[in-house]
């Protein structure tokens, strides 16, 4: 990096990868979701060439027990994190180990949040892992893959590499994603991140609104800011007498209607966050003849799911004469 009196600073690239462990159960409000017990990083240069790691396994604290996906993900056990560090203390050392010229990297976008999350729950700093690079992103980018998410395991075969180190240990999968960095243009991956992020542009869309902090489903779907969409084109409330239909994935969808400017699609979609919360996209698209008939599809199908399963409840009895 040029700076404006020409001396060179050395930016280091911090190419990290975490293990977390989950709650074993729904996490209750004001308690930690995701606990990190590894931290694994590589800190590559600006030729992508590594220059130092750090590997540290982190003592649970909020959920002890690994949780049995965990468990298999990993292949550790709740005696190998117990032996580990205290979390404030690894996070410190890590942060210290960065430097301040540092860019984070890291193979999809969780990790990041995820430690950003278990950073504030504990009262510190979150903000020194600003900028981040997803750089998943970057290889289905350069990969011709658009927006596929792609494993790590994947990218290796793709370049070919060789494997011969565990997955989901995270030093190893550090060292695999700064691996995989070498072989990617960086320099046109960095130029192109911005618009490799963005939102997809979705054709028809009318009117988008993000809700956060969600507990439960129920509390999405009668929001009022969901239930209650006005008409983009004349404000009026739309009429909501069609039931929400869901779809795979935590979507829904449904069709309103205004007086004047006829029906709109609209559609929810929630996503899971790292503390067990629930968010929220509420979208409204002009509807087409395609969507209105596909909702009207899953509408017939599920009424006639519901009579079958009427029809085969068994009857009450008589009373005998
Ligand atoms: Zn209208």
């Amino acid at each position: 990096m040029l700076l404006g009196n020409e001396m060179e600073i050395e930016m280091n690239y911090i190419v990290f990868d975490l293990e977390w462990n989950q709650p074993w159960n729904k996490p209750a409000p004001g308690t930690l979701g995701n606990e990190v017990i590894q931290i694994g990083a590589v800190k590559v240069d600006e030729s992508a060439k590594p220059v130092a790691e750090f590997d540290r396994m982190i003592r649970p604290v909020h959920h002890k027990k690994l949780h049995p996906y965990v468990k298999k993900l990993t292949g550790l056990r709740s005696a190998d994190v117990a032996r580990g560090g205290s979390f404030h203390e690894a996070v410190s050392d890590f942060r210290a180990w960065c430097g301040e010229e540092a860019c984070f990297v890291t193979w999809g976008g969780e990790d990041v949040p995820v430690l950003k999350n278990h950073l504030s729950f504990c009262g510190l700093a979150d903000d020194w892992l600003d900028p981040w690079i997803d750089l998943q992103r970057i290889f289905a980018s350069q990969a011709g893959l658009g927006r596929q998410q792609k494993s790590l395991q994947f990218a290796l075969e793709y370049f070919g590499m060789e494997q011969e180190k565990t997955f989901h240990d995270a030093c190893n999968d550090a060292r695999y994603t700064a691996q995989i960095m070498a072989r990617l243009d960086m320099a046109r991956g960095l130029a192109e991140y911005e618009s490799l992020i963005a939102p997809e542009p979705k054709p028809g869309l009318r009117v988008m609104k993000t809700l956060t902090g969600l507990a439960t489903r129920r509390d999405a779907l009668r929001h009022e800011e969901v239930s209650q969409m006005l008409c983009p084109d004349c404000g009026a409330l739309l009429d909501e007498s069609r039931p929400w239909l869901s779809q795979p994935g935590r979507r829904y969808m449904r069709v309103v209607r205004c007086g004047e400017h006829g029906e709109f699609l609209e559609r929810l979609k929630m996503t899971k966050t790292a503390d067990g919360c629930l968010d929220a996209t509420a979208m409204l698209f002009d509807a087409q003849e395609e969507s209105l008939a596909l909702y009207d599809r899953r509408a017939a199908s599920r009424d006639e799911k519901r009579r079958a399963r009427r029809a085969n409840r068994p009857k009450p009895e008589q009373p005998r004469q």
